[in-house]
């Protein structure tokens, strides 16, 4: 069987994957469509971006699925169908993985913060349970619990995936800088905070992904070194803080150079497993993995 911890053992560090929020919308994803019914009308889009991250080097690529929570899917009046596009999600990576190459799954946040009670927590621990058990019935490794802000959420939806499946759990949070400089989640978590916590709720791999670039990456990647030495580190870096053009659109400033040219301190800070978040592409994931070779 295919996973990350005995992966990182054969080779030190591991090339992640890139943005597929973007490319999906690249590929013609409208604002406020269901990116995850993709997986069932438009299956050879989904699978051309699994496919591309994985010609570009990628040592393990995600799944269309971080939306795939059935309390998500309510959204778009999908939850009914949570089961079959969360295994169809898996099964497009998985192809396109193959044998050689490791598949996570993708879990986002449900957008219900727990303290509201809008929704109960064990409502929320299903969802999370049957959306794992779908992605490890379409083939994933391991699970990656992503762009987490709440430690309760967080760790509810680890314990949910490693109940439902027994595979690996990978957990990154999203960190901003705050005025006084320092690292925290929307809802107040500290990367040190996240590290105790994570941990204990069962991830074996932890990290942050989105909200910042490579070079904020670095800094977080240090502090969750201070409280945790062992414990390998995915970063999704974006490619640098999103701006809007006189036009309308946004980009992303970071270019695939830019990005590679920051792998050498990132992974002297402690970073494990290294691949992109929004606005990264399969260029920026090329440089990374050529970076990475060449560290
Ligand atoms: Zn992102």
């Amino acid at each position: 069987m295919r996973s990350i911890l005995s992966s990182l053992k054969n080779k030190k560090i591991l090339v992640s994957d890139g943005a597929w929020g973007t490319q999906l919308q690249q590929r013609g994803l409208q604002p406020g469509e269901c990116p995850e019914l993709w997986n069932s009308t438009h299956r050879r889009d989904v699978f051309a971006v699994a496919k591309s991250y994985i010609d570009a080097g990628a040592d393990i690529i995600l799944t269309n699925s971080f939306g795939g929570s059935p309390h998500k899917l309510a959204h778009y009046g999908l939850s009914d169908r949570a089961a079959e596009l969360n295994e169809a999600a898996a099964a497009i990576s998985r192809e396109a993985a193959g044998d050689g190459h490791l598949v996570l799954g993708s879990m986002g946040p449900t957008g219900a913060i727990l303290m509201t009670e809008e929704v109960s927590e064990q409502t929320l621990f299903d969802g999370f349970f049957l959306q794992a058990k779908s992605l490890k019935k379409g083939g994933v490794d391991a699970l990656c619990v992503e762009t987490m802000s709440a430690i309760d959420e967080a760790c509810l939806a680890i314990r949910a995936a490693r109940e439902s499946t027994g595979l690996e759990v990978v957990c990154t949070f999203t960190f901003d800088k705050t005025a006084a400089g320092e690292y925290r989640t929307m809802m107040g978590v500290s990367p040190a905070a996240m590290a105790r916590a994570v941990t204990e709720a069962g991830a074996a791999v932890i990290g942050a992904n989105c909200g910042n670039g490579i070079d904020r990456m670095i800094d977080i990647v240090r502090e969750i070194r201070t409280v945790d030495g062992t414990t390998p580190i995915l970063v999704h870096a974006n490619a640098g803080k999103p701006v809007v053009r006189e036009d309308g659109a946004t980009v992303f400033p970071e270019t695939p150079e830019m990005m590679a040219a920051r792998v050498p301190d990132l992974i002297k800070s402690g970073a494990d497993i290294i691949g992109g978040c929004c606005g990264t592409t399969p260029a920026h994931i090329r440089a990374l993995a050529n970076a990475i070779r060449r560290t």
